[in-house]
């Protein structure tokens, strides 16, 4: 009877330690706090949504406040790209170019005079889109930064690479069109091959963000497929500080 019990709790014990490392990646190494931090968000809503890429936005003030007090330099990507060594840079990106980063995020974007790149599907056809009014008045701003994130939001491995080359060119023009200038890309869904990253650097971007999720030093051998740190609505402060000194907080 008292094998089963200590058994029993063996398993238990077992198991919410399991639960706890699942949940909070403390076993991944810290890396070094001079590196860059790219940060991967898509919406600021207070509205949950089931795909749980909605921050919301006391949470996202949470994730400012925290970047803030380390002492970190918030800059675009291109900035980041040009002078990679500068040490504490961080750079905050949001891909799709919801509706919700200018209702929600770049209020608090103007209040902690953070910079942030936003990666636009130009013409991607399920969501709540930037119009082009507030996507000119977040670029005069100064503050952020517009990329490309593919014209239909395609997973480019997908296509023929005629298509994807397509995808690719198409998708800075038109945000070059919009607001001067576009120098970072961004994969749809991460998913991309070599050749991808050379169409890119072909099409005259400088750099390409992915959704590997690490905290590299940026060289010529990763420009056009950048890690970045991952976040997700639900996540807790605590996890978030894992993931800003480990690259991910979770499995
Ligand atoms: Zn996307």
């Amino acid at each position: 009877m008292l094998t089963l019990f200590y058994t029993l709790f063996g398993f238990l014990i077992a198991a919410s330690l399991l639960f706890v490392l699942g949940r909070h990646a403390f076993w991944l190494p810290i890396r070094d706090q001079k590196l860059p931090r790219l940060v991967m968000l898509h919406q600021v809503t207070p509205n949950e949504l089931p795909s749980g890429m909605n921050m919301p936005p006391v949470r996202f003030e949470r994730l400012l406040q925290i970047l803030q007090r380390q002492g970190r330099e918030f800059v675009t990507v291109s900035e980041l790209v040009t002078s990679p060594q500068i040490p504490n840079q961080v750079a905050l990106t949001f891909d799709d170019g919801f509706a919700d980063n200018y209702e929600y995020a770049f209020p608090l974007l103007k209040k902690y005079q953070a910079k942030a790149t936003i990666y636009i599907a130009t013409d991607i056809a399920e969501i709540k889109k930037l119009s082009p009014e507030q996507i000119v008045e977040m670029a005069s701003s100064g503050l952020i930064e517009f990329g490309a994130h593919s014209v239909h939001h395609v997973n480019l491995t997908k296509l023929d690479d005629a298509q994807a080359v397509q995808e690719i060119q198409n998708s800075r023009a038109i945000v070059e069109r919009l607001v001067g200038s576009c120098q970072s890309f961004a994969y749809p869904y991460g998913r991309f091959e070599e050749r991808h990253e050379a169409m890119v650097e072909a099409a005259g971007f400088t750099s390409a963000v992915s959704t590997r999720k690490k905290i590299e030093a940026i060289s010529s051998a990763n420009l056009f497929r950048l890690p970045r740190v991952s976040t997700h609505g639900k996540m807790s402060v605590l996890q978030m500080k894992i993931a800003l000194a480990r690259g991910r907080y979770r499995i």
